[in-house]
């Protein structure tokens, strides 16, 4: 990766369908934000579990921000291709003997409540894989880990406490959302996550893996969630429309008003790339709503 600025910013869609109205918010949040600071943007692709992935999801992504005039920098990155990137990183953390294999289910960890409580850490299960189907976890420190994000103000977590040793490898054998997006933030020299809020909690994991690995730690923005009217996530899973390529600039302009922007009169029917070029000229991040999530019929 040679792409270094003062300001890199990212998309991380994962493909498991078409763009909906919350995936537009949180993209098109991270590209104002990359372009009013005059930075780069880029795209990565976050297709690490094949199960979940419609085949063409990723390319009706690309071809659905392009339409509406959400160009990226450079070009775009497959987790599905880096994984050595993840198996060395991991190797890197069991080298420091931070590694252990846990094959705790599901459900005994919600009877002791959800947060696991590192039992397996002094069972020394096999991690061949050959062995019994097991997780891998990291074993997280007794300390609370402190950030300012720039939307939602300064935050902590203790991790022993709120979380516990987390896994980086899937029973299944899959890399964990946390390990790849640790490592390809750092591989794409990541200075800024502008991102939606349910990803708030996974940022002090994601801090302290960044400072196991020796990564430097970027600057955090989590924006409100577009959710419906029974405050769901609008997602897959809860038949969220896609957006519709026919009026890319109705859609922006909804998705400004989101953010807490308000679009001159003027700008009404106006062309993507005017609209994207006044919210850019306009763009604050303090004013995007301090909200974890935004009741979608609530926007006018
Ligand atoms: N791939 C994740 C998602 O689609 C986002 C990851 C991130 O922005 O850190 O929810």
């Amino acid at each position: 990766m040679t792409l270094k600025a003062d300001y890199i910013g990212r998309f991380a869609p994962s493909p498991s369908g078409p763009l909906h109205f919350g995936s537009l918010v949180a993209a098109l949040a991270g590209y104002l934000d990359a372009r009013a600071n005059n930075g780069l943007w880029l795209v990565r692709m976050e297709d690490l579990d094949p199960a979940r992935e419609p085949p063409g999801a990723a390319d009706e992504i690309l071809s659905t921000l392009e339409h509406f005039g959400l160009h990226w920098d450079g070009s775009v990155l497959y987790q599905s291709q880096r994984l050595d990137a993840y198996q060395e990183a991991l190797q890197t953390l069991q080298d420091k003997g931070l590694i252990y294999a846990c094959d705790c289910s599901r459900s005994q960890i919600q009877e002791i409540g959800g947060v696991y409580d590192n039992r397996c850490r002094t069972r020394a299960l096999s991690v061949a894989p050959s062995g019994p189907s097991a997780a891998l976890r990291v074993k997280v420190a007794d300390e609370i880990i402190r950030f300012e994000d720039a939307v939602q103000g300064p935050q902590q977590q203790d991790l022993m406490r709120d979380c516990g040793d987390f896994v980086l490898l899937r029973k299944d054998g899959l890399f964990a959302y946390q390990l790849a997006v640790v490592v390809d933030d750092a591989f794409q020299h990541i200075t800024d996550i502008v991102r939606g809020h349910d990803l708030l909690d996974s940022a002090p994991r994601q801090i302290y893996l960044q400072r196991l690995l020796g990564y430097p730690t970027p600057r955090y923005a989590h924006i409100p969630v577009a959710v419906n009217e029974l405050g769901q996530k609008l997602s897959k899973q809860h038949f969220a429309a896609p957006v519709s390529p026919e009026s890319p600039s109705t859609q922006i302009t909804a998705a400004l008003r989101f953010l807490g922007m308000n679009p001159d009169a003027d700008l009404a029917g106006a062309p993507p790339v005017a609209l994207l070029e006044w919210a850019t000229g306009h763009w604050h991040i303090q004013a995007v709503p301090k909200l974890a999530n935004i009741r979608l019929d609530h926007i006018s």
